[in-house]
């Protein structure tokens, strides 16, 4: 084999099948050189989903006539002078890549016209050659037409699947555009169809309308940051109702660029942590803004990906901005489908008649230091503290609040509890510790020995305390003091299994999801009237009483109003 060096043709579409995988890839190109020229609209129109042809127009600043042949060359740009620039970039773009690589892999042609000069000046190019170039009259901004697209490059069209494919992903860029620039109007039409219009009125709400729709739009609940992040974070987020089976609904923006970043996604997805099933994701669109200089977005030629230099810091941002506006909005669910009427009933009236149980415990009213702490509660409609009733089947405690009947189940109240009680100390940073009598040995597993330098941390925030002792062996010197009955070799193998893969910022958070439930009272367990009371009043005193860490409802409520209903008094 003789090593040659590339004939420029080839390298230029080598480089060009980087930044320009798909059609979608030349209309964000192409529309991220409209906003950083600052337009405030930009008109996309594609063709057979940008194969046969894309056009993007913007009311930008332009380019000027004797710059024209060099926006086409390899890393020309306007946007950045020196190795220090690329280290906090501004703009959308920084390569000098688009313009070129595109050139390579189509027929182009560029009209622009910069504000105050006679006419426009176009440029028409093939294969990455010039064509053609002269003036001739148009409006203020530039205009992009590319057509034949990858007729170059003829590999790469066999990875494009379907024309309709091809246009639901550039509809993603658009939307994805407009929700990160609310203040830039925005259209796309594909062939005769208008598949996107926003107003450019600066409303994201209005946007996601345009996105998703006025009902959906409606029901988002608002960001507005946090004033315990670091960063500021605002964006809008949906109701657990809305959920969906994948994380498609999820937008993510840097300082404007919508990026693909696992801490960010898994901030949010956090945020919901007891709103939400696993497997189910919120429609979200959040914007963080971070400080050109910790953000790294030269990582990958399309840009998507970042690096974030405080990972840690944004990850918090982000997730206490979402919880907190979710905070406001999340009502007791209601015992719905509860009070239908038995089948029995069209038979003749049951002669059995009710009997009331034996002995009702009469639990005493909760203490005041309970009660203060239930009025915080941001626990909507409930309207005070719970009065516990009894117990059903030793699982779920019975109670009458200010505005009917409620049920809690007592595992999943439990869990709930302790789960915000370990966050909590692990916010703080104060585990409440239990030490062992004894030292307790656990044997590892060479894959946890080698998570462990990663999960020690976790760990020890927690109050969990490993030694070494001989090879795969190690001594537990100490637990969570809420995890003493559970065992310490169990909870040490999950808390590195989940570290396996090394873990995020995010993996405390399985760990005290697992705490919490291992810990928690089981189901089926008998509880006196003082343990079912401070068991409510614990749990009218967290943040989101309604729902476990696994999402399921902690309790359930029929209103006086439905039961009046049911029998027939209103
Ligand atoms: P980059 O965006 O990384 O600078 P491009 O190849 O996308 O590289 O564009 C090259 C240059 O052409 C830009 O730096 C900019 O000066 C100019 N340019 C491209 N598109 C536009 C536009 N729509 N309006 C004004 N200037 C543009
Ligand atoms: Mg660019």
């Amino acid at each position: 084999m003789v090593i040659r060096v590339l004939p420029p043709a080839v390298a230029a579409g080598i480089a060009a099948g980087e930044v320009i995988e798909r059609p979608a890839s030349v209309v964000k190109e192409l529309v991220e050189n409209a906003l950083d020229a600052g337009a405030s609209a930009v008109d996309v129109e594609v063709r057979q989903g940008g194969l046969a042809s894309i056009r993007v127009s913007d009311d930008g600043c332009g380019i000027a006539a004797d710059e024209l042949g060099l926006a086409f060359e390899r890393h020309a740009t306007s946007k950045l002078r020196s190795l220090d620039d690329l280290a906090a970039v501004t703009s959308l773009g920084f390569r000098g890549e688009a313009l070129a690589s595109i050139a390579a892999a189509a027929h182009v042609r560029l009209l622009t016209r910069v504000a105050g000069a006679g006419s426009a000046a176009f440029v028409e190019l093939e294969g990455g050659v010039v064509l053609t170039q002269g003036t001739e009259a148009g409006a203020p901004g530039t205009s992009v037409t590319v057509e034949a697209l990858f007729s170059t490059i003829p590999a790469r069209l066999k990875f494009i699947r379907s024309a309709s494919a091809e246009t639901a992903r550039i509809r993603s860029v658009l939307d994805h555009m407009a929700m990160a620039y609310p203040h830039v109007r925005f259209g796309l039409r594909s062939e005769t169809r208008t598949l996107l219009q926003t107003s450019g009125n600066g409303v994201l709400r209005d946007v996601m309308a345009a996105v998703y729709g006025t009902e959906v739009a409606g029901s988002l609940i608002e960001v507005t940051g946090s004033a315990r992040g670091v960063y500021p974070v605002h964006g809008m987020v949906g109701p657990a109702e809305r959920s969906r089976p994948n994380r498609t609904g999820m937008s993510l923006f840097v300082n404007g660029r919508w990026v693909s970043n696992r801490t960010l996604s898994v901030a949010v997805e956090q945020a919901y942590t007891g709103l939400l099933m696993e497997g189910r994701y919120p429609i979200a669109a959040v914007l963080v803004d971070i400080p050109p200089a910790e953000v790294d977005a030269n990582v990958h030629p399309n840009k998507r990906e970042v690096r974030l230099v405080r990972d840690g810091d944004a990850f918090t941002s982000v997730q206490r901005a979402v919880r907190e506006a979710l905070l406001a909005d999340s009502p007791v669910a209601e015992a719905r489908g509860l009070l239908a009427p038995p089948p029995a009933i069209a038979a003749p009236l049951p002669t059995v008649a009710f009997a009331l149980p034996p002995v009702i415990e009469r639990a005493p009213l909760p203490e005041p230091a309970a009660a203060t702490a239930v009025a915080q509660a941001p626990l909507q409609g409930s309207g005070g503290p719970l009065r516990i009733l009894g117990q059903i089947s030793n699982t779920y405690v019975v109670a009458e609040g200010a505005d009917g009947m409620y049920l809690i189940d007592q595992h999943a109240a439990h869990e709930a509890v302790l789960y915000y009680r370990l966050l909590r100390q692990w916010e703080e940073g104060q585990p409440e510790v239990q030490p062992m009598l004894e030292p307790l040995p656990v044997e590892l597993t060479p894959e946890q020995v080698e998570a462990l330098p990663g999960a020690q941390p976790t760990l020890e925030r927690y109050g969990v305390t490993l030694e070494p002792f001989g090879d795969a062996t190690w001594l537990v010197r100490s637990v969570p003091l809420m995890a003493r009955s559970i065992s310490a070799a169990k909870l040490v193998a999950e808390v590195l299994d989940a570290h396996r893969g090394g873990g995020g910022a995010e993996t405390h958070l399985a760990v005290a999801a697992s705490i919490a439930c291992h810990s928690a009272v089981r189901a089926g367990q008998p509880l006196g009237a003082q343990e079912m009371e401070a068991l409510s009043s614990a749990l009218l005193a967290e943040d989101i009483p309604q729902h476990c860490p696994h999402g399921r409802p902690t309790m359930l409520r029929v209103t006086t109003s439905a039961l009046e209903r049911e029998f027939g008094r209103s």
